[in-house]
């Protein structure tokens, strides 16, 4: 979408993305900035979250390691989630901190990479969540029943159509409940993106649910079946171990 914050900025225009790297070991940083320039992206390092605060503008994407000498990759998580000209975030959390990348997720953060992970592919998670940055932002609003009043193919023969609520695997229709309708929308907005079983609740049930995770599991498990029924892979959805469940990006 156009920014037109009267600044200079011209975000995305040169294909060019500009990723700030907020990550306090050396040599990982090092990597990680190398293998983004090496794949095109301009890339620079941040080793404090003062030194991230100070290089924030004009970024479209920040890499941001929780865990920083000044205090914890939250709190600028947090504050970038007030901003409308917000970059898109992936964090980085230690190996089996799964509540972080839950409590990442939650606090607006695109993706997530566990440590130890290859600068490959961080930088592949890079691509996608910055290729898909223009649908978050187009359907963030409008979500209720018609993700964006027309039909989407999100990965190759699974079409959602928002305004009839029909779902199609390669000309044949699954059909869904109501609330499999909605929990596939919401994944279907974003592909690749991960959804935790609480963002889920939010968007399909509302606020105001507590359920449990089985109730959301169960659902998605019979979305799954009946998707598999139309005869969609059983991999088109994954499920995140101890995260939440994403569309397969071109499944
Ligand atoms: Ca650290």
């Amino acid at each position: 979408m156009g920014e037109t914050s009267g600044t200079l900025k011209v975000r995305g225009a040169m294909n060019r993305p500009n990723v700030l790297v907020v990550e306090d070991d050396g040599p990982i940083a090092d990597a990680v900035v190398y293998a983004l320039k090496k794949d095109g992206m301009d890339a620079e390092p941040a080793p404090t979250l003062a030194h991230a605060r100070a290089r924030l503008a004009a970024r479209d994407l920040v890499v941001l390691d929780l865990g920083l000498p000044d205090g914890s990759g939250f709190s600028l998580l947090g504050e970038l989630r007030l901003r409308t000209d917000a970059p898109r975030v992936i964090v980085l959390t230690s190996r089996d901190e799964d509540i972080d990348c839950v409590a990442a997720l939650e606090a607006g953060a695109d993706d997530f990479v566990t440590k130890p992970f290859s600068p490959r592919a961080l930088v592949a998670r890079a691509r996608a969540v910055l290729r898909r940055a223009a649908p978050r932002e187009a359907s963030a609003s409008s979500f209720r029943g018609a993700p964006d009043g027309g039909a989407a193919t999100t990965s190759s023969g699974l079409v959602v159509d928002g305004e009839r609520r029909r779902v199609t695997y390669a000309g044949r229709e699954a059909p869904l409940t109501k609330l499999e309708f909605d929990l596939l929308a919401t994944l279907a907005e974003a592909p690749g993106r991960v959804r935790t079983r609480a963002q889920l609740v939010a968007r399909v049930w509302g606020d105001a649910y507590a359920l449990t995770e089985r109730t959301v599991d169960s659902h998605v498990k019979g979305l799954r079946r009946k998707l598999e029924e139309a005869g969609a892979p059983p991999t088109v959805i994954e499920t995140v171990r101890g995260v939440g469940f994403r569309l397969v990006e071109g499944a």
